[in-house]
């Protein structure tokens, strides 16, 4: 056999146990369509390799080196297209938000009361669109518990605990203060976040911008304005388990998002409260009704993620498939800086997320300008509007992006290649289509209550 039939014939093998694994991976991730596709490509690759021993040498060598021309090519296309490198541009410092417009704070309002008056009278844009969402039912509420009592009752739960967790945001601070460096305390507090189940954890500077300026939500008088002169920020990921999400819009994916915000409530709480024991001024932000401050900025300040299409922060190992945390101090740290691993123009040839949105709230067009930062603007009221009319917080564009795949070593790898090679970005995106399905079936959840 010819030395160029022997490179082919390794060639092919190669390529074939590499289809026969990803169809037994995703089969482990109960991806079925992926599973069968990848099994096809791998039967049909072993019945062109079985065909080429067949015929004969004057056939069979210059098909293998048409093959290995082919491969070549693809390879050397994909390892000299330019490195991904769009980034977010900020164009004027962003106007600090009122907490009172975001849209569960106008939620929150009850109807009749003086407060609920004097709202709509201040922002009478919103008056029309919530009157209208408020004729749905709210989210866990009896009408929607009737298909999955268990599960609601579930989140329901975990969501009166988180409440209740509000005490122990912040607390009295030591005198004495440890004299340890900004590095020291910066290793100390990574270490300690971690150690209590974050994922992924970073430092910035604070940034008055992203901090709320007045009230809206939780036991703090509502419409004060809101000081907080802490010098960082503590920003830190926990991650979302993908079989739970991959049944969105289902009850499971709420119960997973509440479950993941009590794990980041107790991680902010149980850290500021050692930071406060140090010697140190800390506050936790918790999920719910307590935050402070806008944390998806402060996460990409802090060198978590990209902010993507779909309007979160995408960060690089688990996608937008998270849920933060957030605790501010002024223990001395040293900040992170922002990450860019391609998300920018992989949003742009994606539009995955947009396309599978039910209530088209996510952008399938370019960015623009919102409060000076060039991004996807979200519609948040049609995002909303859905949440009430299934009952949980949807999450539908969190499972179909290609990013929130389960980080194990084959994803690994895709996500590796994306960041490096525009080309491999192309083929990246085109592959998810092909294996995962341009609009992909939810899965049958794990745990069903
Ligand atoms: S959560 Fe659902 S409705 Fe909201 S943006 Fe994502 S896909 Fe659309
Ligand atoms: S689904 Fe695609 S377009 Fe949407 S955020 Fe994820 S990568 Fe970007």
């Amino acid at each position: 056999m010819a030395v160029w039939s022997l490179i082919g014939v390794f060639v092919l093998s190669l390529l074939i146990l590499s289809f026969l694994s990803f169809a037994l991976v995703s089969l482990r991730e109960k991806e079925r369509r992926a599973a069968v596709r990848g099994g096809l490509v791998s039967v049909a690759l072993g019945l062109g390799l079985a065909a080429l021993f067949a015929v004969p040498p004057g056939i069979r060598d210059p098909v293998m080196i048409a093959l290995l021309g082919c491969i070549t090519l693809i390879s050397l296309w994909v390892a000299a297209s330019a490195r991904p490198r769009g980034r977010l541009i900020v164009r004027d410092p962003p106007e600090r938000v009122d907490e009172r417009d975001i849209i569960f704070a106008r939620f929150d309002l009850q109807e009749g009361t003086p407060r609920f008056a004097e709202y709509y009278a201040r922002r009478p844009q919103y008056q029309e669109m919530d009157a209208e969402i408020r004729k749905l039912p709210d989210i866990l509420s009896s009408s929607h518990r009737t298909k999955a009592p268990a599960l609601s009752a579930l989140a329901d739960a975990e969501f009166e605990w988180l409440e209740h967790q509000l005490v122990t945001v912040d607390g009295p601070v030591r005198p004495r203060r440890e004299p340890w460096s900004a590095k020291t305390n910066t290793r100390l507090v990574k270490e300690t976040v971690r150690y209590l189940g974050a994922d992924l954890c970073g430092v910035c500077e604070m940034e008055s911008a992203f901090i709320y300026s007045h009230v809206g939500r939780g036991p703090e008088l509502y419409g004060k304005q809101i000081e907080l002169d802490h010098s960082f920020a503590i920003v830190f990921a926990v991650q979302m388990d993908f079989s739970m999400i991959a049944a969105a819009p289902q009850a499971p994916v709420i119960v997973e998002t509440a479950k993941q915000y009590l794990a980041a409530a107790r991680i902010a709480a149980v850290t500021a409260g050692m930071i406060r024991r140090l010697g140190f001024p800390a506050r936790a932000h918790m999920a719910g009704s307590n935050y402070a401050a806008l944390v998806p900025p402060l996460a990409w300040k802090a060198g978590l993620g990209e902010m993507g299409r779909i309007g979160f922060l995408l960060t690089e190992k688990y996608g937008p498939r998270v849920r933060l945390g957030l605790i501010t101090t002024d223990l001395p740290l040293v900040p992170d800086r922002p990450i860019v691993f391609g998300v920018q123009d992989f949003c742009v040839r994606c539009r995955k997320c947009a396309l599978n949105c039910p209530s088209r709230a996510i952008p399938e067009g370019e960015r623009a300008y919102d409060n000076g930062v060039l991004r996807w603007v979200i519609d948040r009221e049609a995002c909303y509007r859905y949440w009430r009319k299934v009952g949980t917080d949807c999450s539908r564009c969190i499972f179909v992006c290609p990013y929130s795949k389960p980080d194990t070593s084959l994803h690994k790898a895709v996500r590796w290649a994306a960041t490096r090679s525009s080309a491999s970005q192309y083929l990246a995106a085109k592959a998810d289509d092909l294996f995962y399905g341009r609009r992909p079936r939810p899965h049958v959840p794990p745990f069903s209550g």
